[in-house]
């Protein structure tokens, strides 16, 4: 498979962990034609599939464009701290997304290849409001990430008063910017910062 969106399930079973549901998947008795690439709990994210590989989770078929031939299946476990459980697959996907440079767009519910009721805790009644904040708090994550890395690099200034290192250092254009309390401070002098009117003031003993 050459992958082309990322697809969002849950469990739909309280009590199942990730590892349970990588078990279940080689487990004689299952008997079921369904699969998926990862599972994700609280803990860990477990890939259960190469993600170049097919897996049966869309309910949509095998044609070409069906979810079943072009999305990488996530399952999200019901089981334990879900807030935490959330807040890794935030994690996991808004890394997935940079790592192959694709945006949100990317993402679909197993809803909309099928109609299915998947992910169901983000079903709503029918909004989809969690859907919706699930898709916002993944590309916060990814603009965070992207953020952390496309942020220009400075060069690093020495700064000295009185002998005395200030911190944090750097030359922008030319000029040398320091902190201001780092500065302040080791001049012997009271700083504070008025949030309102985004007012630093300084004043000498
Ligand atoms: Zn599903």
């Amino acid at each position: 498979m050459k992958p082309t969106t990322i697809t969002i399930h849950n469990t739909a079973n309280e009590k199942s962990s990730a590892a349970n549901e990588r078990a279940w998947l080689t487990n004689p008795s299952n008997k079921v034609q369904a699969s998926y690439h990862i599972v994700i709990d609280e803990r860990e994210a477990i890939e259960c599939l190469p993600l170049n590989e097919n897996a049966w989770h869309a309910g949509d078929g095998s044609g070409i464009t069906s979810g079943n031939r072009t999305s990488i299946g996530i399952e999200i476990c019901e089981s334990g701290n879900y807030a935490k459980t959330i807040d890794n697959a935030v994690t996991l996907i808004a890394q997935m997304l940079k790592e192959r440079g694709w945006g949100i767009d990317r993402l679909r519910r197993h809803w909309d290849w099928s109609r299915k009721v998947c992910p169901r805790l983000m079903y709503d009644a029918g909004t989809w409001s969690g859907w919706y904040a699930f898709k916002a708090a993944v590309q916060g994550r990814l603009t965070e990430m992207n953020k952390g890395e496309s942020g220009v690099k400075l060069d690093k200034a020495n700064v000295k008063v009185n002998g005395k290192d200030v911190k944090d250092g750097v030359i922008i254009g030319g000029s040398v910017y320091v902190p201001l309390r780092g500065v302040s401070e080791a001049l012997g002098a009271a700083i504070t910062w008025d949030n309102k009117t985004k007012t630093a003031t300084i004043k000498t003993k």
